[in-house]
């Protein structure tokens, strides 16, 4: 085996190693922008296919970079960095939102591959860009308004009854960067401090909704289109928790619509990838888009259990425009629990978490992050495939698989049984 080094580009990145970059067999080389725990199982996908994923990743501790043998270190907004990634591979994609569409348009009329293309996601970098193209496109979004100073939002929350949310346009993520002021007065304190800071801001009208839903789709510049099903994904202080694969009691008509409308927005932007369409439900029965990722998404982690294809092994396909894989669940019910780190992190180690986990639950799939342990972090998630006999029908049945895997993924950031079991009793 090459031994790994770490080389010099002009722009200070380093990648390791220098060769042999690419599988020998003459397959594919995908570069992803971050280097975070998306990358790091895209990679695991990448094996599967013979490849080996090449990662940009901030630093050499992030957790794609610990597990790839093809990294480079350097920053996504240094246009050299993601030049020396880009040399060579077969297409160019991400982990995370954040690379200036700038710095792409540039490696595209330099003939890197960039999948999504800049034009597309941007509609997932700026939510007032998204919001604005979705209204034109037709897709149900709530009302909407550009805040430029006070008065924007102080209109805004007359006309709404105050039920409203301001947003950053840039850069939020898990609910950073999403604020829900009671009044006025709040309202006010909210924009002015942001946009001094300089963040730029937006409005919309709060939805009152049943719940929250992620619709995920794949599509390939062949314009082949995959669908997983609806899910409903639990959200905890702006973060998701819990997703069930399927949305439970989702009528098939509204579960249509969401899929159609997935794939009819991917093909409407020239998304490449996989992309989730976080969608909400509302109280009377209609859907409304919230927002768009286009990469593997929290929301599709269930698939690596629970579905064919998962959303990393399609984001590749796609990509790489290889024919899609076959989407279908292979459960009535999957059900994902993030590991969301604790208020403090337990005494125990989380080798013994895990031995004991195993123990107690040998059908847990877990996928850790390799990410130290900090309040409310995600560090890892867990999937558990509900057994053939159910049906998604069946509350009982659903409420038991959710259960164990909320039951699993709290034991492992807390080193605590929800359900009282003794660890050393019994
Ligand atoms: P982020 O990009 O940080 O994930 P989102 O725009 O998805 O931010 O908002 C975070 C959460 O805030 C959502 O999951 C939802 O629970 C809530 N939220 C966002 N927009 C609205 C809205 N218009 N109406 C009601 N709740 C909302």
């Amino acid at each position: 085996m090459t031994p790994l080094t770490a080389v010099s580009v002009d722009s200070g990145s380093q990648h390791r190693p220098s060769t042999p970059r690419g599988p020998k067999a003459g397959l594919p080389v995908v570069a992803m922008i971050g280097g975070g725990q998306l990358a790091r199982m895209t990679h695991q996908a990448a094996i599967e296919l013979g490849q080996c994923l090449r990662v940009l990743s901030g630093g050499p501790d992030e957790p794609a970079a610990k597990v790839c043998a093809d990294v480079v270190i350097g920053s996504h907004t240094d246009l050299d960095a993601l030049r020396a990634v880009a040399a060579g591979a077969s297409a160019l994609t991400f982990d995370h939102e954040h690379v200036p569409t700038e710095h792409l348009e540039v490696l595209v009329a330099e003939g890197v591959n960039v999948q999504p293309p800049p034009q597309a996601l941007i509609y997932a970098q700026d939510k007032l860009a998204m919001r604005r193209k979705l209204a034109e496109l037709g897709a149900p979004v709530p009302a909407f308004a550009e805040i430029t100073w006070a008065g924007d939002v102080v209109r805004f929350g007359d006309e709404h009854n105050w039920q409203i949310v301001i947003k950053a346009v840039r850069g939020g993520y898990d609910g950073r960067g999403v604020w829900m002021p009671a009044d006025s007065d709040e309202a006010e304190a909210i924009v002015t401090e942001q946009l001094d800071k300089g963040v730029a801001l937006m409005v919309e009208q709060k939805v009152s909704m049943r719940r929250e839903l992620s619709a995920m789709v794949a599509r390939s510049p062949f314009g082949q289109g995959a669908t997983w099903p609806v899910v409903e994904t639990v959200q905890r202080d702006g973060q998701c928790a819990v997703v069930i694969a399927p949305a439970p009691e989702l009528s098939d008509s509204l579960a249509m619509e969401a899929e159609q409308m997935a794939l009819r927005i991917s093909a409407e932007l020239g998304v490449v990838g996989s992309m989730a369409v976080e969608l909400f439900e509302t109280t009377d029965g209609r859907l409304v888009v919230n927002e768009l990722a286009m990469r593997p998404h929290n929301s599709g982690h269930w698939t690596q259990d629970g579905a064919r294809t998962s959303q990393f092994e399609q984001h590749l396909r796609a990509v790489l425009d290889y024919p899609l894989g076959d989407p279908s669940p292979t459960a009535p019910v999957t059900v994902m629990a993030n590991v969301l780190g604790a208020e403090s992190a337990p005494e125990m180690s989380m080798d013994e978490r895990l031995h004991h986990l195993f123990a107690r639950m040998p059908d847990v799939k877990v996928h850790l992050y390799d990410k130290g342990e900090r309040p409310a972090r995600k560090i890892g998630h867990v999937n558990v495939v509900g057994g053939a006999q159910g049906s998604i029908a069946d509350e009982a049945y659903v409420a038991a698989v959710r259960e164990r895997a909320e039951r699993a993924a709290h034991w492992l950031s807390h080193g605590e049984w929800t359900d009282g079991w003794d660890v050393h009793g019994e």
